[in-house]
């Protein structure tokens, strides 16, 4: 699974900041300074941060031109070739 990043709230000022989900180091809070995430070596823990919001991986470029390779399955296979 992919990591990304996700929208934390400051429980203590109500601040609102984007932060990497799995974060090595410890996430201040920009406005008051309290310790929203800390690591733990895989996902953050949250400290006094709160979820608000799941951001995906911020690289899309071109919205609009998604694609979806569907592959259709196959009916040419070996059907019935159960040796019996
Ligand atoms: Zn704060």
């Amino acid at each position: 699974m992919a990591s990304n990043f996700i929208k934390v709230k400051c429980k203590k000022c109500g601040n609102v900041q984007t932060v990497f989900s799995h974060a090595t180091r410890e996430v201040v809070c920009l406005g008051c300074g309290a310790v929203l995430l800390e690591p733990t070596g895989g996902k953050a823990h949250l400290v006094y941060g709160e979820i608000v919001e799941v951001v995906d991986e911020p690289k899309e470029k071109g919205a609009g031109a998604k694609e979806r390779n569907e592959e259709a399955s196959e009916e040419n296979g070996t059907r019935g070739a159960s040796s019996e």
